[in-house]
Order: structure tokens, then C-alpha cells, then sequence
């Protein structure tokens, strides 16, 4: 039994993750009327912030903020709704076990650098620019449509080629070496990519580890090297490359943009599960909840990953056969497992040892000494579901924002690496989940011996877990792999690069497009473009 409501709108977006409010804020912004259908009883997907200890919140999915797309904050005036983003006051803090360790970013780099290898701090200003020449192309493209494939006359390519030849001219304005750079970046692996630069292990691991993270294969695999460059192409208040904190966590992210998209007029629906795309005659015509209530619009606009949207949301029957067999394919699952902890104090590192909150306490603290220890955790998990050596990033946002613990007290964010999506022995993550967070917390503890005591509660969302909650398939952080055949043209699908489904009247807004993953707002602002270009250009009528 369905019922459908009473209204009807332009544009139903299923998701209310940070995409999809984009999308929803610009569509609204452009006049139409805008439904944002959420199943979970908050909006921000994976940009959240939670009680999820009485009295400590956190950033419980994702945590720290960089690639965040700046025209994206000024048109939706983040700041006006509250946003307010600073800066980690140390970029990374690398322990290592034989006493010594690595600090990373403001003024100190090279010197820290050299500590391991004067060759090396030499070479990070050459590195820093080549990798600056390259982002500064990436950047450019963000917020652009790619190329898409498509089928039909020369008529109906040439708009596809005409893009085809801008970005051909952006590419002639590098320098032949730069365009060598390029390539490299985009196929090689971080590994080699960073051996080519330095010889020490602790600089590698601290760069290195943009390469893996979400990226579930070792740094030595091919097209790892994309990996990293995408992690380098945002800023934290003009300053590139830098990565911050939003006050309030990255909630406070998501409440921002829900106000500008409901200042516009959109209309943001909680508990709202969907459960199919309705398609008449065709056409994407509304979307079916869990408990039979239709929202009937002209356009339906998914923010899930792409995967769960045709596999699970729209009948197999109404999709082309060859279009379902590929989006089968399409590879998602990310190795990560995910913590939060309250903490009674912070953590004292043996290598530089104090309780009170220092710059390196404000830093993501990398524990993964060098890039053989990343690949050897990627083989283990491999093998067995994960490393006994596990890779793990901690993160105490509260040394930046004391709103989030109380007065004394802490939260941390620990990020884990290379454990398998789905166990090899066929064992659930659900039987292995605390055995597996008390591995990580031991992890953390061999460098700061009073961490297990400190922490006072904990959450761990494992690969399922992540599935479970925020709806991301194998724990795919960014919605399908960023694997080169997977992006720009061919995210999700050579053919299906401009945010149009294959379904009349179906787009699509999530990570699970180009860009790609990450809290960048950009697949939300470009499907947007091309939403409301449909609606000029009256290939869909308002409602
Ligand atoms: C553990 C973790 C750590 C991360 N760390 C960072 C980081 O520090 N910095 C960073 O920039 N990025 C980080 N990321 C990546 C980033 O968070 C994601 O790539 C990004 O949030 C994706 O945004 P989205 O809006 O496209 O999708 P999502 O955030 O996944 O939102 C999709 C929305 O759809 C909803 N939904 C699902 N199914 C249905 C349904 N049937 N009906 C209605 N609604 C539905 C979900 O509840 C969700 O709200 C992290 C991600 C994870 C998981």
C-alpha cells in the first residue's frame, strides 16, 4: 500500500549526506522546489557530529577538513550559518620506536626532515612545488563536468568534445616536464612516486599515508599515487594543502549548509528511508519510502553511493542489462575501521613525553613508521582481516575545540587502515569488532603507555558497521574506489560522467562522481549545474 503526498516537487534528493545538501541548496537557490530525503534522523551523512559517550561528541565518521571546495563555502555563506574552520597548529606527528620522531609542517619541516636525512630536506621544497603545479590542474577541475562518452551523431559529441579541448589546452600550458609530472601522478604508485623524492622512511610514511588512506591496497599499487594528490588539492582559509578542524566537528559542516538550503526554500525530511525509485513510463517520477509513502518530483537525485542505488533502489527490470552487469563491478570497500574514544587525559608519548596539550597533540598523529609497514598491514589483511601491525591515525580535535569534551577531558578520532572490507575467513565483523578495537588502542598505547587507561568510553565502527550507519558499501569511504578507472570520465561509468543516471529524469550527486570521496561539496554543486541546465533548457518541466 503507498500514499503519495500531497506535494509535489522539481527535485527529490534521496540523502541528506553533505552532497546532497549542496545539490539541494544550489537547486533551491536556482528557484526550484527541493525535497532532501533522509533516513537516518540527522543530516550530514558522513559529516557528523554525535554524543556518542554522555558528555563527549565527535566527528564520528569523518574528521578533519581540507578539500572542502571554497567557492562552495562563499555561494551557500557557510561562514553566515555558523562555519568557522581553524587550523591544526602541526600537520603530523610521527612516533617511532627506536625514541626518535617526526614532525610535520610550519616552519620546523625541513629541520625535522633533516634529523633523518639532509638529502631529503633539500629536496621538500622541489617537492612541494612539483606536487603544487599538479594539484593546481586537479583544482581546476573539480568543479567542471568531465568529458562524457556518448552515443548518438557528431551533434551530440560535440559539446563532449568541445570539453575534450579545454582540458587539452589547460594540459599545453604545462611545461613538458610538468605534463611527465602529471602522468606519473595519475598512474604510478605513492611508493615509487616518493622514492623517486626522498630516502628516509618517516618523511615517506608521513606523505605516503595520503596514499592509502580509504585506499585499500598497498602504497607500492599502481594508481596509489592519485590517492595521495587527492588528498592535496584543498585549503583551510586560503592556505592550500592544509588540513583544519571545524569547530564543532564536521556536524557543524553539514548544520551550515541544511540552513542554507532551507533558507532557499528546500525542504529537508528526516527518518525518510528510501526504498525504491519510482520510474513511469521510463522516467524517474519519485521516490518510494521504507513505509510506502511516495514523494512524487520531476527529477530524483541520488546522494548514495552509486552501487546501492542501482543495485538496491531502482528495479533491475527498467535498467539496460549491460549498464546493471557493470555498475556490478564497480569496486567499493575501503580497509578502514573507525574510533572514537573519551579520554581522561591526554596521551603521553614516550618519545616526547608530556600531558599537557602540545602542537603535537593538535596533529594527525600517524602511527605507520615507513611505506614497507603500510604494505606489510595491506598483506596481512589480505590474508588474514587484518594487521597485527595495524595502521592507525589518531586525532584529538578537542586540543582545538574544547566544546567537545568537558572541561579536562578529551575526544580522539582513530582512523585504521588496511583492514579487509569483508573477512577472509568468512567470520563477521561483528564477532571480531572489540577484538580488534583493543588492538588499536594497544597500537596507540605502545607509544603513549596511558592511553588505554584514559580512554573512558569508546565507539568503533568497523567496515560493516560503516555500511550499517551511514549506508557506505563495504565501508567505502568514498563511495567506490578512486582507482583510475573509476574517475573523471568514468566515475561511476564511462557514459554516466554528467551526474545523469540511465534513466530519464535520474541524476546522480554523491562521491560516487566526480570528484570523487572526500567533504569536497563538489559532485553536489556540479550536479546541481546540471540539474537545473535540464530544467532551463526544458528537457524537465517544473512541477
Ligand atoms: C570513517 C570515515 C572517515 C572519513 N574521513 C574524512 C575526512 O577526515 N575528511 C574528508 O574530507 N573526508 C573524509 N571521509 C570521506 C567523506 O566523509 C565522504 O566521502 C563524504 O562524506 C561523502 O559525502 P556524500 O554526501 O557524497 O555521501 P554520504 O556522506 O555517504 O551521504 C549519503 C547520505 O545518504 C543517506 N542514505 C543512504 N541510504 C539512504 C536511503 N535508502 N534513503 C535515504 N537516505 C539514505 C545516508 O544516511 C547519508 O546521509 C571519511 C569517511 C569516513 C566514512
Amino acid at each position: 500500500m503507498t500514499a503519495t503526498t500531497g506535494a509535489s516537487y522539481d527535485v527529490a534528493i534521496i540523502g541528506g549526506g553533505h552532497n546532497g545538501l549542496v545539490c539541494a541548496a544550489y537547486a533551491a537557490m536556482a528557484g526550484l522546489k527541493v525535497a532532501v530525503l533522509e533516513r537516518r534522523d540527522v543530516v550530514g551523512g558522513a559529516a557528523v557530529t554525535e554524543e556518542f559517550f554522555p558528555g563527549f561528541r565527535n566527528s564520528v565518521a569523518a574528521y578533519t577538513v581540507s578539500l572542502l571546495n571554497p567557492k562552495v563555502v562563499r555561494d551557500l555563506d557557510l561562514a553566515g550559518h555558523g562555519l568557522k574552520i581553524v587550523e591544526r597548529e602541526l600537520a603530523n606527528f610521527l612516533p617511532l620506536a627506536d625514541g626518535r620522531y617526526l614532525k610535520v609542517g610550519g616552519e620546523h619541516t625541513r629541520q625535522e626532515v633533516a634529523k633523518f636525512s639532509s638529502r631529503d630536506a633539500e629536496r621538500l621544497d622541489g617537492y612541494h612545488a612539483r606536487l603544487q603545479t599538479v594539484t593546481d590542474v586537479l583544482r581546476e577541475l573539480v568543479l567542471t563536468t568531465p568529458p562524457n562518452m556518448v552515443e548518438g551523431g557528431a551533434l551530440a559529441a560535440l559539446s563532449e568534445l568541445l570539453k575534450t579541448g579545454r582540458l587539452a589546452n589547460r594540459m599545453r600550458r604545462l611545461a613538458p616536464d610538468e605534463r611527465r609530472e602529471l602522468l606519473e601522478l595519475f598512474t604510478a604508485s605513492a611508493g615509487d612516486y616518493l622514492d623517486g623524492w626522498f630516502d628516509s622512511a618517516p618523511i615517506k610514511a608521513a606523505y605516503g599515508f595520503d596514499g592509502i588512506v580509504g585506499h585499500y591496497a598497498s602504497p607500492y599499487a599502481a594508481g596509489s599515487a592519485y590517492v595521495l594528490l587527492h588528498h592535496c588539492f584543498g585549503e583551510v582559509n586560503g592556505r592550500k594543502g592544509v588540513w583544519g578542524h571545524a569547530i564543532g566537528g564536521m556536524g557543524a559542516i553539514t548544520q551550515a549548509m541544511a540552513k542554507a538550503a532551507a533558507a532557499h526554500g528546500a525542504d529537508i525530511r528526516l527518518g525518510f528511508a528510501a526504498r525504491e525509485v519510482v520510474v513511469e513510463n521510463g522516467r524517474a517520477t519519485g521516490v518510494a519510502s521504507a513505509t510506502g509513502e511516495v514523494v512524487r518530483a520531476r527529477a530524483v537525485v541520488a546522494n548514495v553511493n552509486p552501487k546501492l542505488l542501482y543495485r538496491d533502489l531502482i528495479d533491475a527490470a527498467v535498467l539496460p542489462a549491460g549498464f546493471r552487469e557493470r555498475i556490478a563491478r564497480y569496486r567499493c570497500g575501503s580497509g578502514t575501521f573507525r574510533m572514537n574514544v573519551a579520554l581522561a587525559e591526554l596521551p603521553d608519548f614516550t618519545v616526547l613525553p608530556g600531558r599537557e596539550r602540545a602542537g603535537h597533540h593538535t596533529a594527525g598523529i600517524i602511527i605507520a613508521p615507513s611505506l614497507a609497514y603500510m604494505e606489510q598491514a595491506y598483506f596481512d589483511a589480505r590474508a588474514s582481516g587484518w594487521s597485527r601491525r595495524p595502521i592507525v591515525e589518531l586525532v584529538i580535535p578537542s586540543t582545538l575545540d574544547p566544546s567537545l569534551a568537558p572541561p579536562g577531558r578529551h575526544v580522539a578520532s582513530l582512523f585504521c587502515q588496511h583492514v579487509a572490507p569483508t573477512l577472509p575467513d568468512g567470520s563477521s565483523w561483528d564477532d571480531q569488532r572489540e577484538r580488534v578495537a583493543d588492538l588499536m588502542i594497544a597500537t596507540v598505547d605502545a607509544h603513549a603507555p596511558n592511553f588505554s587507561r584514559a580512554v573512558l568510553g569508546r565507539q568503533i565502527f568497523t567496515p560493516l558497521d560503516l555500511e550499517r550507519t551511514f549506508g557506505l558499501v563495504g565501508g567505502d569511504i568514498f563511495h567506490g574506489a578512486l582507482d583510475l578507472g573509476q574517475l573523471f570520465s568514468a566515475r561511476p561509468m564511462l557514459g554516466y560522467a554528467s551526474y545523469r543516471g540511465p534513466i530519464a529524469g535520474l541524476y546522480m550527486c554523491g562521491a560516487g562522481t566526480h570528484p570523487g570521496g572526500g567533504v569536497t561539496g563538489a559532485p553536489g554543486h556540479n550536479a546541481a549545474r546540471e540539474l537545473v541546465r535540464d530544467f532551463r533548457r526544458g528537457r524537465l518541466r517544473r512541477a
